[in-house]
């Protein structure tokens, strides 16, 4: 029997009260709420234990880019582990789906990078990355140059590393001391200033905190600068047009290594492979997770440009660093699956030339709407602001959790999507059609009216 058969729905939810304790979860209102049980899916939606079928506008965590009940991916998994269910890649071993991996990922990834380490997540790529820039540094005789420098509101996982490297404040006060060594500068966040700023200047006078933090701390202090291409799980926070390329100007002037977290804009989420390539710049590092196996199996890892795995090579003796599941051979094997899917469809090519710009038109004229402040959309990754006063842009009241009515609307009428404060985000699946682009923009746009009638 499937497990999802065995109980009824008011049984889960009692066990869950009882015995799961949730990531990212405040548990007394967990339990006074009860979860909503999801036992499976198809394509874009999601259905509850009640049968009732949602969309999901988040793409699980943002990682199912090529949608839910994908047999490809389930006999590439079911394949390796047959054939082969677990070994490690420590001293001196190997297996074939990590080395394929690897290789693929070198032809889907900017010339510098032609080496790739594996992690079990997202979080754990963030700590290797960390490891791996300071020991790079160590290497080069320069061992001073030990502090990275990140953003505010950025997310980077929650890990030890991953907790430091991020700038989310309420994450960062929970659990005492963090790991020295990491600084944080502004986001390029315009709507979220005064917006006395034209956008393009604002871009620019933001990407300068990181030459002003640099002046401060001095160069031969500094070993790197981490950014998410476009901040995901702080608000899909899009920069100005200028901020990119005046962040690498400024990594380059300085000679610090730039590093982009692709957890969420790698694989295809923004119309190009990386975000990197969206913003045409050259990463020395890029770390990923959520979209190399759509979710399918964990794995995340690190792209190592030349730059550093040339320096590690040739200088580093043994790297005291991996995890027991680096490589996994399965979710590796599912990896290669994903990306030949993404190969055989074209999802990459799909998302820049037609749902991307389909969706976007569309999540546009959201902006209409007497609460919506502003919208944003890159690729398939979108945001937009909840605000009071349409004229002013004013807030709502932070008391009102004005994010999370909205929230809850859209999902009783069959769509999710995340409220980050007054800030509702989406990123389907890749796959999504024209039919499901209008179906989550009407669906949008009627919960809007259900909030604005809410608070008025
Ligand atoms: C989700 C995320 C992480 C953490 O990944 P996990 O697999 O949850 O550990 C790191 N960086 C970014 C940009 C993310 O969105």
């Amino acid at each position: 029997m499937a497990i999802v058969e065995s109980r009824s729905r008011s049984e889960w939810q009692e066990l869950d009260r009882s015995h799961y304790m949730h990531p990212f979860t405040d548990y007394k209102d967990l339990g006074e709420k009860k979860s909503r049980i999801i036992v499976r899916a198809d394509s874009v939606y999601i259905y509850d234990a009640d049968g009732k079928q949602i969309l999901d506008g988040m793409s699980g965590l943002w990682c199912v880019n090529a949608g839910y009940g994908r047999d490809e991916l389930v006999e590439a998994a079911a394949k390796q582990l047959r054939e082969l269910p677990y070994y490690n890649s420590f001293f001196q071993c190997a297996h074939p789906p990590s080395i394929e991996l690897s290789r693929l990922l070198q032809e889907i990834t900017q010339p510098q990078f032609n080496r790739a380490f594996f992690a079990g997540s997202g979080s754990e790529s963030i700590d290797t990355m960390i490891r791996m820039v300071r020991r790079y540094w160590e290497l080069m005789d320069q061992p001073d140059r030990q502090i990275i420098i990140a953003r505010e509101n950025a997310y980077h996982g929650s890990t030890i590393g991953g907790t430091s490297l991020g700038g989310m404040k309420l994450q960062r006060a929970q659990g005492g001391m963090l790991v020295p060594g990491i600084e944080h500068i502004g986001q390029p966040y315009w709507f979220g200033s005064d917006r006395s700023l034209s956008p393009d200047e604002f871009g620019l006078q933001v990407a300068r905190l990181l030459e002003q933090k640099i002046e401060e701390l001095g160069a031969d202090k500094v070993a790197a600068f981490v950014g998410e291409p476009v901040q995901g799980a702080g608000g899909v926070i899009v920069p100005p047009e200028t901020y990119w390329p005046e962040i690498q100007r400024i990594c380059d002037e300085h000679g610090i290594l730039l590093v982009t977290d692709e957890v969420i804009c790698g694989f295809g989420r923004l119309g190009e492979w990386f975000g990197a390539d969206f913003y045409g710049v050259r990463p020395d590092l890029m770390t990923f997770a959520k979209g190399v196996t759509s979710g399918y199996l964990p794995l995340g890892g690190v792209m190592v440009g030349d730059r550093v795995s040339d320096v590690l090579i040739d200088k580093g003796g043994e790297f005291y660093h991996g995890y027991t599941y680096s490589g996994h051979p399965a979710s590796c094997a599912v990896a290669i699956e994903n990306i030949h899917i993404m190969q055989r469809e074209n999802l990459v090519d799909y998302v820049r030339d037609d749902i991307g710009p389909y969706l976007q038109e569309k999540w546009h004229s959201l902006a209409a709407h007497p609460i919506v402040g502003e919208t944003r959309m890159v690729g398939l990754m979108g945001a937009l602001e909840l605000v009071r006063d349409k004229s002013t842009l004013d807030r709502f009241d932070k008391d009102e959790g004005i994010g999370t009515k909205c929230r809850d609307f859209l999902v009783d009428n069959g769509l999710v999507m995340r409220a980050v404060g007054d800030t509702i985000v989406v990123a389907p699946p890749l796959i999504l059609t024209h039919a499901q682009a209008d179906e989550l923009v009407e669906i949008a746009w009627k919960c809007l009216d259900l909030t604005a009638q809410a608070v008025s």
